[in-house]
């Protein structure tokens, strides 16, 4: 949003911000410049204010937009789910939890997934996106296509200290996305995996944490471009299926 790059350990929080929103499905996107910032005393137990400094945009904000799933989003919205920045103000701590561990001035990422119960039997499996309660930035609550973004201090990915946030902000839906898929794939180093689209806005990450883990890589995209950066990789194996 901003090529402003700054961590301190107080913000001056404005009353109005900008954020592109839209007020109906498949309506105009507007680039509202009063939109309100929620204040530090509206934080309710767990929230987080993030100043947003960079976000990715995904093909889910498109669906969000189009209204082509089954599942119903906020209107109006502020969509935008990989979001980076730095944590601005901490709410009140929620009962019973332990104590946010996050100090203002961090560097942090809001993802796909905002919020979940943390209690019932898909969040202790780890699987807190099929929680009953899960919300989800850009979707069920305002995401990262504003200045100044309310979320939660449970599920903030701390981003170290020094980690460029342009280059952050995509990981966190692209590269979540691909590394959760090879790790539930579960293979072992040196064996072999496929990558179909591997040149892509997923598939280039894939292909980077495929090699990280030691897996020998088949990528399939197509074109010259796609394979040069695919060989700036490391990969060797790459299969043009417009060429066979
Ligand atoms: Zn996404
Ligand atoms: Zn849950």
């Amino acid at each position: 949003m901003s090529s402003q790059v700054v961590s301190q350990t107080s913000y001056e929080i404005p009353k109005t911000q900008r954020a592109v929103t839209f007020a109906e499905t498949h309506g105009p996107h507007t680039i509202q410049t009063d939109w309100p910032v929620t204040q530090p005393s509206e934080l309710k137990p767990g929230e987080v204010l993030v100043r947003v400094v960079y976000s990715g945009v995904c093909h889910t904000d498109l669906h969000a937009w189009l209204g082509d799933w089954p599942l119903e989003n906020k209107l109006p919205l502020v969509g935008g789910h990989e979001g980076s920045g730095y944590v601005a103000f901490i709410g009140p701590p929620l009962e019973g939890a332990e104590p946010c561990t996050l100090k203002v001035g961090d560097a942090v990422g809001i993802k796909w997934l905002a919020d979940s119960c943390l209690h019932c039997e898909e969040c202790g499996k780890g699987f807190e996106s099929s929680c009953g309660q899960a919300k989800n930035s850009g979707f069920s609550v305002d995401g990262s296509f504003q200045q100044w973004a309310v979320s939660w201090g449970a599920h903030l990915t701390p981003i170290p200290a020094g980690f460029p946030l342009a280059n952050a902000a995509p990981i966190l839906c692209a590269g979540v996305t691909v590394y959760k898929a090879l790790k539930e794939a579960a293979i072992l180093k040196g064996e072999v995996v496929v990558i179909p689209g591997a040149g892509g806005g997923l598939g280039h990450l894939a292909v980077q944490y495929a090699k990280a883990m030691g897996y020998r890589v088949i990528a399939i995209d197509s074109g010259a471009e796609k394979e040069k950066l695919l060989a700036s990789y490391g990969v060797t194996d790459f299969i043009d299926y417009q060429k066979g």
